[in-house]
């Protein structure tokens, strides 16, 4: 079972993806995948409701567009520079905490939605990472602990513009949080179904040319830590998204550059989590 939400933007509808690859609607059971779905025992009842064969649930359109598949986070905590071939790409220091980030709510879009380039953008980049979404509210927790609070995964890009991010003063945020720069599908897989999530290949193509080719494990501080981490300065709530970093071969780390431009296509994946694609269009 994957986790999957269908419809215009805005206005989805949750379904699910079974075993055999048949999409059925589950609007009549569950009412969304929001943070009431996640902290009420929501993944148990719908894999229970899964079980018993979906009863009373519909097939999904076959034309209908796959939204993000999880309703728009509480908040979108970002881990800057956690791979160590990535953090060297800047010619800048390498931290030696994790380095987060917020990334505005609002950025929230589905795994195959266009992104436009905002005004005034002249270096657009694309960074995949594995996502993952918190399953219960989750206060200073410890690493051993930290995995059984997560509700699932799945494939993110955490689109930058980085002259906005590092030329223009201030934090991060301003070149994190335009529309459209935080897709996430195309599914939630459950993290039963992810019994380490530091064994992943991830990867990013732009017009088909392999940029990124990494794998979780070459993360500094790995998925169960930053949890810890993350904990220990905010709460998580249920349904709230990490985005756990990227490996090497941004846009931005290139010499020369090569940024982002209206037309082209990028694809980013993770394994056995499935894979986005957003072509770039102008405002
Ligand atoms: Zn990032």
């Amino acid at each position: 079972m994957k986790l999957i939400r269908f419809g215009e933007p805005g206005r989805e509808e949750p379904g699910v993806i079974l075993e055999d690859g048949r999409r059925v609607d589950a609007s009549g059971q569950f009412h969304d995948y929001d943070e009431g779905f996640f902290a009420l025992g929501g993944m148990e009842a719908l894999q229970a409701w899964v079980d018993d064969g979906c009863p009373d649930g519909e097939p999904i359109p076959p034309g209908a567009r796959l939204g993000p598949p999880v309703e728009r986070p509480p908040k979108i905590v970002c881990v800057g520079k956690n791979y160590l071939e990535h953090a060297k790409e800047f010619d800048e220091e390498i931290p030696t905490e994790p380095v987060l980030f917020m990334k505005a709510n609002s950025a929230w879009s589905g795994p195959y939605d266009e992104v436009v380039r905002p005004r005034g953008s002249r270096k657009l980049d694309y960074e995949v990472e594995l996502a993952v979404v918190i399953g219960r509210t989750t206060r200073d927790v410890a690493e051993r602990d930290a995995l059984s609070h997560v509700a699932g995964y799945s494939v993110f890009c955490d689109y930058s513009e980085r002259a906005f991010q590092k030329e223009m003063g201030g934090q991060w945020v301003k070149g994190k949080s335009s529309d459209g720069f935080a897709p996430m599908g195309p599914w939630l897989t459950p993290a039963s179904q992810v019994p380490d999530p530091q064994g992943l290949r991830l990867w990013c193509k732009v017009n088909g040319e392999m940029r990124q080719n990494g794998w979780t494990g070459d993360m500094m501080h790995p998925v169960a830590f930053l949890i810890s981490y993350i904990s220990r300065f905010m709460s998580l709530l249920p349904g709230d998204v990490i985005a756990t970093g990227t490996p090497a071969g941004v846009g931005g780390g290139m010499k020369p550059p090569r940024f982002l431009d209206p037309g082209d296509c990028v694809e980013c994946g993770v394994e056995g989590l499935g894979e986005l694609k957003q072509r770039i269009v102008g405002t």
